[in-house]
């Protein structure tokens, strides 16, 4: 008898059962693919950020090295490369789950996991042998697929999700992206930077559209510049292979449909929970109509020993919120009383410039009614941006009108995904704008953008500007 069974070990999982083994449980956990990390480490996160990498080094000796005074002669692409390195920094990273389940004596089993009852799990190998387990707790951690649209059939060769994308063995000439958000629009970069013509065919009227406005704005602005091509406020209506061709029609406001020809479609509308085979019913857990599995504010589900985290339940589809539930179950399971802000957790988008935000939107605060001012600067006033020429962006910082207390940030510039980290600390402390304005932020760094917005929302005070 375990103290905590995790089924699947994505970071939700793997965290869940490092956490849980630390307060001294003893922890199993089963994940049916041979390597350990789920989604994140073997064809999420890890590797689209090695191809982002890979390919931002190839578009600046491509376009920006001779204004550096350096030249290359006879720059090209190999591609297999590149994905063979992709594939090497994923083995690193799944080899060290791999170890620290060792180091914390967590025991992995290798199959699928399937409730048998509120106690038990059945762990079925590919060779088709089981074995059940049981455990006082039980932690569903199964995570998500892509999802797709009815009429599309996703032939996994000219129309694919973001797993294909990830090892493709061509550059496409025309990649067609289906949905403007976060895995497309870093994937349609990956080969944009290289080369291919990009044409983003999105329902809403703006990119990222969960994010501030403002945000998908510039981004648009600087994806048009690398060559990508929009369509926004369409809805897709069919998807053809035609062979060697891809056909994608969508029709627009007016009603009229439109045909976009390319060699590859990149569906990427978002994703969708993941619970087949995990025979939830058996123990009386709840899925609700939108298939994930249902959890109070505490993520216990129907079943009171049984939690759910991650991606299979509602909330931001993100790695590191996964992680903060996975602690989170732990540490209530050995009783404790953990805390999790949601308001928070940053997002971010890995494009160039990287956009990442944390808190309200402006058009969130505007719903509220809530009195709030706004202050910015722009990355082509940062002296750090114009020495390594990375100028597009702003960031914006939204301040209580009354307080100042900051209730929102959003970057989009250079190195946004790691300066955001900042505006999360400051709203956990609840700091005002003045506060981080006050505080001195070393020069030249992209950082000194956020200490400018925070003194433009006080006032108007932005030295620099
Ligand atoms: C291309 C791409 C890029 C992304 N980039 C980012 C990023 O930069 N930052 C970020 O925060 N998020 C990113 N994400 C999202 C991130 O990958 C997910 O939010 C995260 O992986 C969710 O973690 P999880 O533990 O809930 O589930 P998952 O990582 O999906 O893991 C679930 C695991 O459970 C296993 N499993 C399922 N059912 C069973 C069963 N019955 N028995 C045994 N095992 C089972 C699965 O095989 C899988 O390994 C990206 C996603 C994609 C697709």
């Amino acid at each position: 008898m375990y103290d905590v069974i995790v089924i699947g070990s994505g970071p939700g999982g793997y965290v869940a059962a490092i956490r849980a083994a630390q307060l001294g449980m003893k922890t199993a956990i089963i994940e049916k693919y041979p390597t350990l990390g789920g989604t994140c480490l073997n064809v999420g996160c890890i590797p689209s950020k090695a191809l982002l990498d890979s390919s931002e080094h190839y578009h600046n000796a491509a376009h920006t090295f001779k204004t550096h005074g350096i030249t290359i002669k006879d720059l090209k692409v190999d591609l297999p490369q590149m994905i063979a390195r992709k594939d090497d920094v994923v083995k690193q990273n799944v080899d060290g789950i791999q170890f620290l389940m060792k180091k914390n004596k967590i025991e992995v089993h290798q199959g699928v996991g399937s409730f048998v009852d509120a106690n038990t799990v059945k762990v079925t190998k590919e060779d088709g042998t089981s074995t059940d387990i049981q455990g006082k707790n039980i932690i569903i951690a199964t995570g998500s697929k892509p999802s797709s649209l009815p009429f599309i059939k996703l032939d996994k060769k000219r129309v694919i999700t973001s797993t294909e994308a990830l090892k493709m063995k061509e550059i496409p000439k025309h990649l067609i992206v289906i949905g403007g958000g976060v895995i497309g629009m870093e994937l349609g970069s990956v080969y944009g930077r290289m080369g291919a013509k990009v044409s983003v065919v999105e329902f809403m009227d703006s990119l990222i559209p969960s994010m501030d406005k403002t945000m998908g704005k510039e981004l648009q602005k600087s994806l048009k510049k690398l060559g990508f091509e929009f369509y926004l406020k369409h809805k897709v209506t069919a998807v053809e292979n035609q062979g060697k061709e891809v056909v994608v029609k969508a029709e627009n406001g007016k009603g009229e449909t439109i045909e976009i020809k390319g060699d590859y479609v990149l569906v990427s509308i978002g994703r969708k929970p993941y619970t087949d085979g995990l025979n939830a019913e058996a123990a009386g857990v709840k899925i609700t109509d939108r298939g994930q599995v249902e959890v109070n504010d505490h993520l216990q589900t129907s079943v009171p020993h049984i939690y759910a985290i991650g991606d299979v339940v509602k909330g931001a589809m993100l790695a590191h919120k996964a992680e903060e539930e996975g602690v989170y179950v732990a540490e209530t399971i050995a009783g404790q009383k953990p805390h999790i802000n949601y308001l928070l957790i940053p997002g971010v988008v890995y494009t160039w410039p990287e956009v990442a935000a944390v808190g309200y939107t402006e058009e969130q605060l505007k719903e509220q009614g809530r009195k709030y001012k706004a202050g910015k600067f722009p990355f082509m006033a940062s002296g750090r941006a114009r020495a390594s020429m990375d100028t597009d962006g702003l960031v914006k910082v939204l301040a209580d009108a009354e307080t100042d207390e900051i209730l929102g940030v959003h970057m989009i510039g250079p190195r946004t995904a790691d300066m955001i980290a900042e505006a999360v600390v400051a709203m956990e402390f609840r700091a005002s704008a003045e506060d981080i304005a006050r505080m001195s932020h070393a020069h030249p760094t992209y950082t000194e953008a956020f200490k400018e917005a925070c003194l433009a929302a006080t006032d108007n005070r932005a030295l620099h500007i």
